[in-house]
C-alpha cells in the first residue's frame, strides 16, 4: 500500500495491468499467508480445518484451496451465533476492529462483518481503483447517493473519491429533490447510487421542472441492486440522465467484488484481492471459461472477518479475455445474472421465497399451495419490483378474512408491500420435486 497513487494517468495501481503470470504468483503467495493467518486467528475456521485434518502447509498450489467446503451465509451466521454478538469467524482482536457493517436480509438477524483500520484502507483503494478506472478525477465533484445508514456502500464511496482527491458531498439516499437541487447548484459531475434511486431521480427531477440531461453528471456508479447489468435498466437510466453508467458489484460480507471500467464490456474482477472460482451449483465443481455459474470467493488480504470459498449465490459468466482497457484481470460478462437460490429484491429489501413461503404456512386458512407473481402491479415501469404479488390457495374452511390475514402477515414479516389473490383448493400446479414458485411476467 505504500506505492504512490495513481500509478499513471490510466491505472490508479500498477496491479492492475500485470501479466497473468505474476498475477497467479500473487494470488498463490498471498492465499497461502491468508490461510495460515485464518488457521491460526478464527475459531470457526480451525475447527473446520481440524475436523478436516487439514493444515496451511497442505496447500501448495491454488487448486488446492478445493480441500475446503464452500462457505455459506447459513454457516456465517452459525459462526456468529455460536459466540453472540461477534462470532468464532472473527479474526483479529477486537481491540484492533474499528468499524462494523452489518448484513441485511429478512431470514435472519443482521450479522455483523467486522473491519480493521487495514481492511478499510484496502477497500477505499480498491473502490478509488474502480472510479478512477471509470474516469473519475480529482477535478470531480461527486455526490454519494448511496444509503450511509445501514448499507455498506455509501461511506465504501465517500472514502474512495476522497482518497481520489474529488470534492465529495456525503448526500445519502434521502430527500429527493434536495439531491436534484445539489446536483445543479453545486456542479455534480460524479455520483454513484443504486439503480432503483437513480430511475427514481430522472422523475424527480421532471417533477420540480428540471431535467438531470442538462446537469454536469457525467458518469454515475451503479450498485446494490442488479439493474446495471440489466441493459433496459441502464439504458434508462444512461439516457435520463444523458451519463455514463457503470457497474459496480460488491455484497456486505466479500466488498468490493467486480467494476466496469470505462469500455464498458463486463466488470473486472478485484484478483488482486479476491481468488474467485465459478462453481457448478449442483456439484460444487469449476465450470469452464465461458459457462454459467455460482461465483465462489476467498479474500486474499483481509484482517478482521476474512471468508474462504464464500458462497456469493450470484451467477456469473468469467471471461478472461483481454480487455481493450489494458487490465488484466478478468471479467464478468454481463455482470451478475441471477441468484441461484432466486432471492428477490423489493425495494432495497432482500426477499427470499423461503420467508414467503412460511409466512403463508403459518398462517391458517390455507392449503400451503401458493405462487409468486412477479407483474406490473408490484414493479415499475423499469422493472424493478415495488412489491410481492402471491397467489394462494384457500384451504375449505378459510376464514372470510383469509386475503387482509395474509396480507399483513407478509407485509409485518417482509417489510413490503403484498397483493395476495386468494384462489380455490386444487388451482395451482403441484410439483414432487423443487416446485415452481415463481411466475415473472415482468
Ligand atoms: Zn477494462
Amino acid at each position: 500500500m505504500s506505492e504512490a497513487r495513481p500509478h499513471s494517468d490510466r491505472y490508479w495501481d500498477a496491479r492492475e495491468t500485470w501479466p497473468r503470470e505474476k498475477l497467479a504468483a500473487h494470488q498463490l503467495e498471498r492465499l497461502k499467508a491468508q490461510l495460515t493467518y485464518v488457521h491460526a486467528n478464527s475459531r470457526f475456521y480451525r475447527q473446520r480445518h481440524k475436523h478436516l485434518g487439514w493444515n496451511p502447509g497442505d496447500l501448495n498450489t491454488l487448486d488446492d484451496l478445493r480441500a475446503l467446503p464452500v462457505t455459506r451465509k447459513a454457516n456465517y451466521v452459525d459462526a456468529v451465533n455460536d459466540a453472540p454478538p461477534w462470532g468464532t469467524q472473527l479474526a483479529a482482536p477486537l481491540d484492533s476492529v474499528v468499524r462494523v457493517h452489518f448484513s441485511s436480509g429478512t431470514t435472519a438477524k443482521p450479522a455483523p462483518d467486522c473491519w480493521t483500520q487495514k481492511d478499510l484502507d484496502r477497500w477505499s483503494d480498491l473502490y478509488a481503483r474502480m472510479a478512477y478506472s471509470q474516469g473519475v478525477r480529482k477535478s470531480d465533484v461527486f455526490q454519494c447517493l448511496f444509503s450511509l445508514s445501514w448499507f455498506v456502500g455509501g461511506l465504501g464511496g465517500m472514502g474512495s473519491y476522497t482518497k481520489i482527491g474529488a470534492l465529495c458531498i456525503p448526500a445519502g439516499s434521502v430527500d429527493s429533490e434536495r439531491q436534484v437541487r445539489t446536483i445543479f447548484d453545486y456542479g455534480t459531475t460524479a455520483v454513484c447510487a443504486t439503480p432503483s434511486f437513480a430511475v427514481h431521480l430522472i422523475e424527480v427531477a421532471r417533477g420540480m421542472g428540471l431535467d438531470l440531461r442538462d446537469s454536469k453528471v457525467a458518469r454515475i456508479a451503479l450498485g446494490g441492486e442488479p439493474g446495471a447489468s440489466i441493459p433496459a435498466t441502464r439504458g434508462l437510466i444512461e439516457r435520463g440522465w444523458n451519463a455514463k453508467a457503470y457497474d459496480a458489484y460488491g455484497s456486505l460480507e466479500f466488498q468490493p467484488i467486480a467494476w466496469e471500467c470505462a469500455e464498458k464490456a463486463g466488470s473486472h474482477l478485484a484478483e488482486d484481492f479476491a481468488l474467485a472460482e465459478i462453481l457448478d451449483p449442483a456439484t460444487e465443481q469449476p465450470v469452464p471459461d465461458g459457462t454459467p455459474g455460482v461465483l465462489v470467493l476467498t479474500h486474499l488480504d483481509k484482517e478482521a472477518c476474512p471468508l474462504v470459498r464464500w458462497w456469493t449465490g450470484d451467477v456469473v459468466v468469467r471471461d478472461p479475455s483481454p480487455c481493450a482497457c489494458g487490465r488484466t484481470h478478468a471479467r464478468l460478462a454481463g455482470g451478475v445474472r441471477g441468484r441461484s437460490d432466486d432471492m428477490l429484491i423489493v425495494r432495497g429489501v432482500n426477499v427470499f421465497p423461503s420467508a414467503v413461503e412460511e409466512v403463508v404456512r403459518a398462517t391458517p386458512g390455507t392449503t400451503g399451495e401458493y405462487l409468486i407473481v412477479l407483474d406490473k402491479d408490484v414493479s415499475d415501469h423499469a422493472g424493478f419490483l415495488t412489491g410481492i404479488k402471491l397467489r394462494v390457495e384457500r384451504a375449505p374452511d378459510a376464514p372470510s378474512n383469509l386475503t387482509v390475514r395474509l396480507t399483513d402477515a407478509l407485509r409485518a414479516a417482509l417489510q413490503v408491500r403484498a397483493v395476495v389473490e386468494v384462489v380455490e383448493p386444487g388451482v395451482l400446479p403441484r410439483t414432487t420435486h423443487k416446485a415452481k414458485r415463481i411466475l415473472r411476467e415482468i
